[in-house]
């Protein structure tokens, strides 16, 4: 028999995770949550379409982590430390094997992370799942795009590309770049530990040039960026020529690492913060008065003639 809305809720996605700041959570008209003293509540909301943020070849486990994944992305560029989230889930049918492996992946990385599921939606339609998830940071801490100031050092976590090129190579593609694009690992810890650091943060989700606008254009600066100096994976430098490679680290999205901006004098903090969360950060340019994105190379490598960036519209 096929399984109802309120039977499919409590076996996939009622599950108890105790925190002191969520009151109540699945199973009333609305979660209770109790800010703790002192902090300020970042929230953000990202909706994953089939056939649009996905393709029909893509796991479920997969979508389900994704699907939270983006949503705590954010929360890491804020330097909020995540605490609940809401699920919004539209399915053309009560597929359970499909629920099952959704779940799955879903819960895997909200228990990672602490995160209480707190409530949600369920409806019938297209495939499409839109998460909010809700963080604090301890008041007046919250990492914004606008910070930034001529004469910062500018940084990216992690490695730039994969995302990019998995999606370039398609079947071809190696299950460890695969898992980039299919898994990517949220930067909470060192969205964290940026907090009293970074002059400002953002997650790159559309590619590093895109994202690098936002905060070039929020905090009414530019930045000149290091071509030879972009981390790039030991599998991207294997699958693409120099050239090919810079051009998928700047363009590519999907990577969710962070891109975060640091005043001179604080520069020498953030190799602690990279250590006590386990993330490696690499310099990638500095911020300069000249609005716009200038570029150097030794090796004589070019920026692509277009920086782009996906837009819906
Ligand atoms: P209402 O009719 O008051 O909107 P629902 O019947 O939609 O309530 O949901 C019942 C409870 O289950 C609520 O607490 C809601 O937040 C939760 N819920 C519904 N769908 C989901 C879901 N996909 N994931 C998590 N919680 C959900
Ligand atoms: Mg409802």
């Amino acid at each position: 028999m096929a399984i109802g809305e309120f039977d499919l809720i409590a076996r996939y996605f009622d599950r108890c995770v105790i925190r002191d700041d969520i009151l109540l959570g699945i199973g009333d008209d609305a979660a209770l949550v109790r800010p703790p003293a002192q902090a300020d509540l970042a929230i953000a909301t990202d909706t994953l379409v089939a056939g649009v943020h996905f393709d029909a070849g893509t796991p479920p486990r997969a979508i389900g982590h994704k699907a939270l994944a983006v949503n705590l992305s954010d929360l890491a560029a804020m330097g909020a430390e995540p605490a609940g989230a809401l699920l919004a889930l539209t399915l053309p049918a009560a597929d359970e094997a499909w629920l099952c492996a959704f779940a799955d992946g879903f819960h895997a990385l909200a228990a990672r992370h602490g995160v209480a599921l707190i409530g949600g939606d369920t409806c019938r339609g297209p495939l499409a799942i839109t998460v909010t998830v809700l963080g604090w940071t301890p008041r007046g801490t919250g990492l914004r795009r606008a910070g930034a100031r001529p004469g910062d050092a500018l940084y990216a976590s992690g490695t730039l590309g994969d995302a990019g090129l998995a999606l370039a190579l398609g079947e071809g593609v190696t299950p460890a770049i695969r898992e980039r694009l299919h898994r990517p690992e949220p930067r909470v810890a060192l969205g964290c530990a940026l907090r009293d650091i970074a002059s400002a943060a953002i997650d790159v989700s559309d590619g590093l040039l895109a994202d690098l606008g936002h905060v070039l254009a929020a905090s009414g600066v530019g930045a000149t960026l290091d071509l030879d100096a972009l981390p790039l994976s030991d599998a991207l430098r294997m699958a693409r020529d120099p050239q090919a490679a810079v051009h998928l680290a700047l363009t590519g999205g999907d990577d969710y690492e962070l891109l975060f901006s640091v005043a001179e004098a604080r520069v020498g903090e953030v190799t602690g913060a990279a250590q006590r969360s386990g993330t490696p950060v690499t310099r990638i340019g500095t911020i300069c008065a000249d609005a716009g994105i200038g570029y150097r190379s030794a090796q004589g490598l070019r920026s692509p003639a277009r920086a782009g960036g996906y837009q819906h519209f």
